[in-house]
Protein backbone atom coordinates (compact mmCIF):
# COMPACT_ATOMS: atom_id res chain seq x y z
CA UNK A 1 0.00 0.00 0.00
CA UNK A 2 1.16 3.28 -0.73
CA UNK A 3 1.38 6.12 1.78
CA UNK A 4 0.87 9.02 -0.83
CA UNK A 5 -2.66 10.49 -0.42
CA UNK A 6 -5.42 10.11 -2.60
CA UNK A 7 -6.14 12.06 -5.25
CA UNK A 8 -8.56 12.45 -7.89
CA UNK A 9 -7.57 15.08 -11.20
CA UNK A 10 -9.65 16.96 -13.08
CA UNK A 11 -8.64 18.17 -16.17
CA UNK A 12 -9.20 19.84 -19.51
CA UNK A 13 -5.04 18.08 -20.68
CA UNK A 14 -3.90 20.59 -22.67
CA UNK A 15 -0.10 21.32 -21.88
CA UNK A 16 0.49 23.22 -18.74
CA UNK A 17 -2.27 20.30 -17.45
CA UNK A 18 -0.25 17.07 -18.44
CA UNK A 19 2.77 18.81 -16.51
CA UNK A 20 0.54 19.24 -13.54
CA UNK A 21 -0.80 15.11 -14.26
CA UNK A 22 2.85 14.52 -14.46
CA UNK A 23 3.10 16.35 -10.90
CA UNK A 24 -0.02 14.70 -9.73
CA UNK A 25 1.15 10.90 -10.40
CA UNK A 26 4.69 11.99 -8.77
CA UNK A 27 3.70 13.09 -5.60
CA UNK A 28 -0.10 11.89 -4.78
CA UNK A 29 -1.76 7.81 -5.54
CA UNK A 30 -4.27 9.29 -8.80
CA UNK A 31 -6.94 7.15 -8.74
CA UNK A 32 -7.93 9.13 -11.41
CA UNK A 33 -8.70 11.62 -13.71
CA UNK A 34 -11.95 13.41 -14.76
CA UNK A 35 -11.53 14.99 -18.49
CA UNK A 36 -13.89 18.34 -18.64
CA UNK A 37 -14.91 20.44 -21.30
CA UNK A 38 -12.02 23.43 -21.87
CA UNK A 39 -9.23 23.99 -23.91
CA UNK A 40 -9.71 22.28 -26.90
CA UNK A 41 -11.70 19.56 -28.78
CA UNK A 42 -13.14 17.27 -25.81
CA UNK A 43 -11.55 13.65 -27.56
CA UNK A 44 -8.23 15.14 -28.14
CA UNK A 45 -8.15 16.50 -23.96
CA UNK A 46 -9.01 12.77 -23.13
CA UNK A 47 -6.51 11.47 -25.54
CA UNK A 48 -3.95 13.94 -24.24
CA UNK A 49 -4.62 12.36 -20.55
CA UNK A 50 -4.05 9.29 -21.82
CA UNK A 51 -0.41 9.82 -23.39
CA UNK A 52 0.67 12.02 -20.28
CA UNK A 53 0.01 8.47 -17.97
CA UNK A 54 1.85 6.70 -21.07
CA UNK A 55 4.94 9.53 -20.87
CA UNK A 56 5.19 8.90 -16.46
CA UNK A 57 5.09 4.99 -17.20
CA UNK A 58 1.83 4.25 -15.95
CA UNK A 59 -0.46 3.15 -18.91
CA UNK A 60 -3.34 0.87 -17.60
CA UNK A 61 -2.59 2.05 -13.69
CA UNK A 62 -4.72 5.22 -13.85
CA UNK A 63 -8.33 5.03 -15.09
CA UNK A 64 -9.21 8.65 -17.19
CA UNK A 65 -12.88 8.86 -17.31
CA UNK A 66 -14.93 11.67 -19.84
CA UNK A 67 -17.29 14.16 -18.40
CA UNK A 68 -19.05 16.94 -19.20
CA UNK A 69 -18.09 18.51 -22.50
CA UNK A 70 -19.83 21.75 -22.24
CA UNK A 71 -20.64 24.05 -20.03
CA UNK A 72 -23.95 23.76 -17.40
CA UNK A 73 -25.63 26.46 -19.01
CA UNK A 74 -24.89 25.43 -23.03
CA UNK A 75 -27.62 25.25 -25.03
CA UNK A 76 -27.43 21.64 -27.18
CA UNK A 77 -23.82 22.00 -29.31
CA UNK A 78 -23.39 25.15 -28.67
CA UNK A 79 -19.54 25.23 -28.11
CA UNK A 80 -17.76 27.21 -25.36
CA UNK A 81 -14.31 28.81 -26.48
CA UNK A 82 -11.86 26.57 -26.95
CA UNK A 83 -7.89 28.30 -27.00
CA UNK A 84 -5.87 26.25 -29.69
CA UNK A 85 -4.21 29.37 -30.17
CA UNK A 86 -2.80 29.11 -27.02
CA UNK A 87 -1.48 25.40 -26.64
CA UNK A 88 -1.14 24.60 -30.10
CA UNK A 89 -4.38 22.74 -32.45
CA UNK A 90 -3.54 19.04 -30.44
CA UNK A 91 -3.41 21.16 -27.17
CA UNK A 92 0.17 19.39 -27.01
CA UNK A 93 1.88 22.16 -28.85
CA UNK A 94 1.51 21.16 -32.10
CA UNK A 95 3.01 17.79 -30.87
CA UNK A 96 0.93 15.40 -32.73
CA UNK A 97 1.75 12.80 -30.46
CA UNK A 98 1.19 8.86 -31.60
CA UNK A 99 -2.14 7.39 -30.17
CA UNK A 100 -1.81 6.07 -26.59
CA UNK A 101 -1.89 2.70 -25.33
CA UNK A 102 -4.80 2.92 -22.91
CA UNK A 103 -8.38 3.94 -23.60
CA UNK A 104 -11.04 6.19 -21.53
CA UNK A 105 -12.99 4.11 -19.43
CA UNK A 106 -16.89 3.57 -20.23
CA UNK A 107 -18.73 5.00 -17.27
CA UNK A 108 -19.44 8.96 -16.78
CA UNK A 109 -16.73 10.52 -14.53
CA UNK A 110 -19.07 12.51 -12.29
CA UNK A 111 -20.68 8.66 -11.43
CA UNK A 112 -16.70 8.05 -11.30
CA UNK A 113 -16.24 10.53 -8.52
CA UNK A 114 -19.33 10.07 -6.29
CA UNK A 115 -18.10 6.27 -6.36
CA UNK A 116 -14.57 6.98 -5.05
CA UNK A 117 -15.71 9.24 -2.73
CA UNK A 118 -18.25 7.01 -0.88
CA UNK A 119 -15.62 4.50 -1.06
CA UNK A 120 -12.81 6.39 1.17
CA UNK A 121 -14.35 8.70 2.75
CA UNK A 122 -12.78 11.83 3.83
CA UNK A 123 -9.63 10.30 1.81
CA UNK A 124 -9.95 11.60 -1.49
CA UNK A 125 -8.36 15.07 -2.70
CA UNK A 126 -9.50 17.26 -5.50
CA UNK A 127 -7.05 18.54 -7.77
CA UNK A 128 -9.40 21.08 -10.18
CA UNK A 129 -7.06 22.24 -13.39
CA UNK A 130 -10.45 22.87 -15.60
CA UNK A 131 -13.64 24.55 -15.53
CA UNK A 132 -15.68 23.46 -12.88
CA UNK A 133 -18.78 21.43 -14.51
CA UNK A 134 -17.56 17.71 -13.60
CA UNK A 135 -17.45 18.62 -9.88
CA UNK A 136 -20.24 21.27 -9.58
CA UNK A 137 -22.95 18.26 -11.60
CA UNK A 138 -21.04 15.94 -9.33
CA UNK A 139 -22.58 17.97 -5.99
CA UNK A 140 -25.65 18.34 -7.82
CA UNK A 141 -26.34 14.79 -8.56
CA UNK A 142 -25.04 13.81 -4.67
CA UNK A 143 -24.47 16.73 -2.16
CA UNK A 144 -23.66 13.90 0.15
CA UNK A 145 -20.34 13.44 -1.08
CA UNK A 146 -19.35 17.03 0.04
CA UNK A 147 -18.64 16.73 3.26
CA UNK A 148 -16.11 13.75 2.49
CA UNK A 149 -14.18 15.17 0.53
CA UNK A 150 -11.14 16.60 2.88
CA UNK A 151 -9.87 19.03 0.27
CA UNK A 152 -10.22 20.79 -3.06
CA UNK A 153 -7.66 22.64 -4.66
CA UNK A 154 -8.80 25.17 -7.45
CA UNK A 155 -6.37 26.43 -10.12
CA UNK A 156 -8.69 29.60 -10.88
CA UNK A 157 -10.18 32.96 -10.94
CA UNK A 158 -8.08 35.77 -9.97
CA UNK A 159 -7.67 37.61 -6.71
CA UNK A 160 -7.99 41.20 -7.51
CA UNK A 161 -5.78 41.01 -10.70
CA UNK A 162 -6.10 40.76 -14.71
CA UNK A 163 -7.71 37.82 -16.45
CA UNK A 164 -6.18 35.90 -18.94
CA UNK A 165 -9.06 35.20 -21.96
CA UNK A 166 -10.77 38.01 -20.88
CA UNK A 167 -9.60 41.08 -18.87
CA UNK A 168 -11.53 40.42 -15.95
CA UNK A 169 -11.67 37.09 -15.67
CA UNK A 170 -9.68 33.68 -15.60
CA UNK A 171 -10.05 31.06 -18.39
CA UNK A 172 -11.62 28.00 -15.99
CA UNK A 173 -14.31 30.28 -14.17
CA UNK A 174 -15.08 32.12 -17.57
CA UNK A 175 -15.88 29.32 -19.18
CA UNK A 176 -18.26 27.53 -16.54
CA UNK A 177 -18.88 30.72 -13.97
CA UNK A 178 -22.47 28.96 -12.82
CA UNK A 179 -20.14 25.26 -12.13
CA UNK A 180 -17.62 27.85 -10.28
CA UNK A 181 -19.67 29.36 -7.83
CA UNK A 182 -21.62 25.90 -7.20
CA UNK A 183 -18.70 24.75 -6.16
CA UNK A 184 -16.95 27.65 -4.31
CA UNK A 185 -20.49 27.31 -1.80
CA UNK A 186 -20.50 23.30 -1.88
CA UNK A 187 -18.94 23.59 1.82
CA UNK A 188 -15.87 21.57 0.70
CA UNK A 189 -12.61 23.22 2.29
CA UNK A 190 -10.93 24.76 -0.87
CA UNK A 191 -7.64 26.26 -1.51
CA UNK A 192 -7.58 28.71 -4.85
CA UNK A 193 -4.65 29.56 -7.06
CA UNK A 194 -5.21 32.38 -9.10
CA UNK A 195 -4.08 33.43 -12.50
CA UNK A 196 -1.67 36.22 -11.04
CA UNK A 197 0.04 33.52 -8.56
CA UNK A 198 0.63 31.97 -12.13
CA UNK A 199 1.97 35.08 -13.70
CA UNK A 200 4.27 36.36 -10.59
CA UNK A 201 5.52 32.51 -9.62
CA UNK A 202 4.86 30.03 -11.92
CA UNK A 203 7.21 31.61 -15.44
CA UNK A 204 9.98 29.73 -16.95
CA UNK A 205 11.73 32.29 -18.92
CA UNK A 206 14.08 30.84 -22.03
CA UNK A 207 17.13 30.43 -19.41
CA UNK A 208 14.85 28.11 -17.31
CA UNK A 209 13.56 25.94 -20.79
CA UNK A 210 17.78 25.95 -21.13
CA UNK A 211 18.04 24.48 -17.70
CA UNK A 212 15.31 22.06 -18.07
CA UNK A 213 16.37 21.07 -21.81
CA UNK A 214 19.50 20.36 -19.86
CA UNK A 215 18.00 17.19 -17.74
CA UNK A 216 18.10 15.55 -20.95
CA UNK A 217 15.23 13.05 -19.61
CA UNK A 218 11.94 11.91 -21.04
CA UNK A 219 10.31 14.21 -18.96
CA UNK A 220 12.51 16.94 -19.85
CA UNK A 221 11.83 17.02 -23.70
CA UNK A 222 8.48 16.24 -23.22
CA UNK A 223 8.12 19.25 -21.35
CA UNK A 224 9.59 21.62 -24.44
CA UNK A 225 7.36 19.62 -26.71
CA UNK A 226 4.10 20.62 -25.01
CA UNK A 227 4.96 23.81 -24.28
CA UNK A 228 6.58 25.33 -27.58
CA UNK A 229 2.97 27.12 -29.03
CA UNK A 230 2.63 28.49 -25.55
CA UNK A 231 6.10 30.10 -24.98
CA UNK A 232 5.13 32.13 -28.70
CA UNK A 233 1.60 32.63 -27.07
CA UNK A 234 2.63 34.71 -24.12
CA UNK A 235 5.19 36.46 -25.45
CA UNK A 236 3.11 37.97 -27.96
CA UNK A 237 0.18 38.03 -26.40
CA UNK A 238 0.21 38.67 -22.45
CA UNK A 239 3.37 40.03 -22.67
CA UNK A 240 4.96 37.56 -20.19
CA UNK A 241 8.85 36.44 -21.06
CA UNK A 242 8.36 32.33 -21.07
CA UNK A 243 5.93 29.57 -20.19
CA UNK A 244 2.97 30.07 -18.04
CA UNK A 245 1.88 27.05 -15.58
CA UNK A 246 -0.79 27.91 -13.74
CA UNK A 247 -1.96 23.66 -13.24
CA UNK A 248 1.52 21.99 -12.29
CA UNK A 249 1.36 25.46 -9.32
CA UNK A 250 -1.74 24.37 -8.06
CA UNK A 251 -0.71 20.39 -8.29
CA UNK A 252 2.74 21.19 -7.00
CA UNK A 253 0.71 23.60 -4.15
CA UNK A 254 -1.44 20.20 -3.23
CA UNK A 255 1.09 17.94 -2.96
CA UNK A 256 3.46 20.50 -0.74
CA UNK A 257 1.48 23.29 1.49
CA UNK A 258 4.41 24.40 2.48
CA UNK A 259 5.72 26.42 -0.94
CA UNK A 260 2.51 28.61 -0.41
CA UNK A 261 4.19 30.87 2.08
CA UNK A 262 1.58 33.58 2.36
CA UNK A 263 -2.37 32.81 2.37
CA UNK A 264 -5.82 34.01 3.36
CA UNK A 265 -9.14 33.10 4.02
CA UNK A 266 -11.73 34.99 2.46
CA UNK A 267 -15.64 35.62 1.07
CA UNK A 268 -14.89 34.69 -2.77
CA UNK A 269 -17.64 33.87 -5.71
CA UNK A 270 -17.84 34.40 -8.89
CA UNK A 271 -20.05 36.74 -11.45
CA UNK A 272 -21.93 35.22 -13.80
CA UNK A 273 -24.16 37.61 -15.31
CA UNK A 274 -21.55 40.97 -15.97
CA UNK A 275 -21.51 42.72 -19.28
CA UNK A 276 -18.14 42.49 -19.32
CA UNK A 277 -17.00 40.70 -16.26
CA UNK A 278 -18.62 37.25 -16.55
CA UNK A 279 -16.62 35.04 -14.45
CA UNK A 280 -14.79 37.15 -12.52
CA UNK A 281 -13.87 36.27 -9.65
CA UNK A 282 -14.73 38.79 -6.54
CA UNK A 283 -12.48 38.06 -3.52
CA UNK A 284 -13.37 40.32 -0.84
CA UNK A 285 -10.11 40.88 1.14
CA UNK A 286 -11.65 43.20 3.18
CA UNK A 287 -14.91 41.45 3.84
CA UNK A 288 -16.79 44.83 3.04
CA UNK A 289 -19.95 41.73 2.01
CA UNK A 290 -19.69 40.57 5.48
CA UNK A 291 -19.95 36.45 3.86
CA UNK A 292 -18.99 33.64 5.21
CA UNK A 293 -15.04 33.36 4.38
CA UNK A 294 -15.58 29.93 2.13
CA UNK A 295 -12.06 29.83 0.04
CA UNK A 296 -8.34 29.97 1.43
CA UNK A 297 -6.72 32.15 -1.03
CA UNK A 298 -3.06 31.35 -2.14
CA UNK A 299 -1.10 34.83 -1.94
CA UNK A 300 2.23 33.86 -2.44
CA UNK A 301 4.48 30.79 -3.70
CA UNK A 302 8.60 30.26 -2.99
CA UNK A 303 8.99 30.17 -6.50
CA UNK A 304 12.78 28.18 -6.07
CA UNK A 305 10.63 25.56 -3.76
CA UNK A 306 7.98 25.36 -6.80
CA UNK A 307 10.92 25.43 -9.47
CA UNK A 308 12.95 22.44 -7.44
CA UNK A 309 9.53 20.29 -7.43
CA UNK A 310 8.75 20.68 -11.13
CA UNK A 311 12.36 19.75 -11.90
CA UNK A 312 11.97 16.73 -9.41
CA UNK A 313 9.00 15.33 -11.58
CA UNK A 314 10.83 15.83 -15.21
CA UNK A 315 13.94 14.32 -13.87
CA UNK A 316 12.25 11.19 -12.61
CA UNK A 317 10.65 10.56 -16.35
CA UNK A 318 13.06 8.90 -17.91
CA1 LIG B 1 -6.28 23.13 -17.34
Amino acid sequence: MSDKRKVIIDTDTAADDTIAILTALHYFQVEGVMITGGNVQFDQQVENALYTIQVAGKSGQVPVYKGYERPLMSIGEQEHRTVEDVHGKDGMGDSFFDKAVQAPEKGHAVDFLIDAVHRNPGEIHLIAIAPLTNIAMALKKDPTIAPKIPHLYIMGGTNNALGNITPSAEYNFYVDPEAARIVLHSGIPITMVGWEMCTQYSIMDDADHEEIEALGTKGSKFFQDVNRVVMRFNKSVHRLNGTTHPDTLLAAVAADEKIMTKSNLYHVDVETAGELTRGYSVVDINNRLERPRNVRVCEAIDRSAFKDMLFEVLKAIN
